[in-house]
């Protein structure tokens, strides 16, 4: 513990003491758990990045990234940014700049981006199905979100590209790498809420697919997933999980 972090600790507990003085606790308050955030990964040997698909982490430790597509919903990006700031979670977030959460929560995901605590990924600028688009068009989607993500957070968002529904064959594969994407970002594990579905389910999914070297994929399109935000850190926790994002683990 630094000096600062001491005194910050020493000056909560007077805090807490002088509260206590003439203050009878109702009779079922007990004190709130004292909550370790997570920290950054330490110890981790970066691996340079593969070419390719990727579905896993590499290595044997018992790291998990939570990915975080799109951001239809500008209250779950608020959410998932919140949720970061306030427990340490790391997240990989799949941006589409044309959805407005991205510029509206900017201020709150900026420092988060700033510490190394989140990864800003591509995952173009509008979700068209690249399958379906001429070079040209491909070319244009994601080189506008690389100037999105440059313009807001000071970074091009590379070399992790989502493509869109996960869309992707050979060829496609060769032209992103030209464009600075060797490496197409699939995953290991669904939280299930690119459509609508309940609060439950989410959970559900999150303990099939919270795992040792696994990249989880979830969306911030609908709010059920608001809901479960302490849950989703729970069981990271409770599996001593260490989370961490894509750039934490491959060389970038
Ligand atoms: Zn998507």
């Amino acid at each position: 513990m630094d000096r600062r972090t001491f005194l910050a600790s020493l000056a909560a507990a007077v805090a807490a003491g002088l509260a206590g003085c003439g203050a009878e606790p109702a009779p079922d308050a007990r004190p709130s758990p004292t909550v370790a955030r997570f920290t950054a990964p330490t110890g981790l040997r970066k691996v340079p990045l593969p070419h390719g698909t990727l579905f896993e982490l590499p290595g044997k430790e018992r790291t998990v990234a939570l990915t975080v597509d799109d951001g239809t919903s500008s209250a779950v990006i608020e959410g998932y940014a919140t949720l970061a700031r306030d427990t340490g979670l790391r997240l990989t977030f799949f941006c589409n700049g044309v959805n407005a959460g991205w510029t509206t929560h900017a201020d709150l995901l900026r420092p988060l981006h700033d510490d190394n605590q989140i990864f800003l990924a591509n995952h173009t600028w509008s979700h068209p199905n690249l399958l379906h688009l001429s070079a040209t068009r491909v070319a244009r989607q994601v080189r506008r979100n690389e100037a999105f993500l440059q313009n807001t957070y000071g970074t091009l968002g590379r070399p992790f590209m989502r493509p869109p529904y996960g869309a992707h064959d050979r060829a496609l594969d060769a032209q992103l790498a030209d464009l600075g994407y060797p490496v197409v970002t699939m995953w290991l594990g669904d939280l299930g809420d690119s459509t609508v579905v309940s609060p439950r389910t989410i959970v559900a999914n999150a303990k099939d697919w919270l795992l040792p070297g696994h990249i989880v994929i979830g969306h911030a399109n609908h709010r059920s997933v608001t809901k479960v935000y302490g849950q989703l850190v729970e069981i990271i926790r409770a599996r001593h999980l260490q989370p961490v994002h894509l750039g934490d683990v491959f060389e970038v």
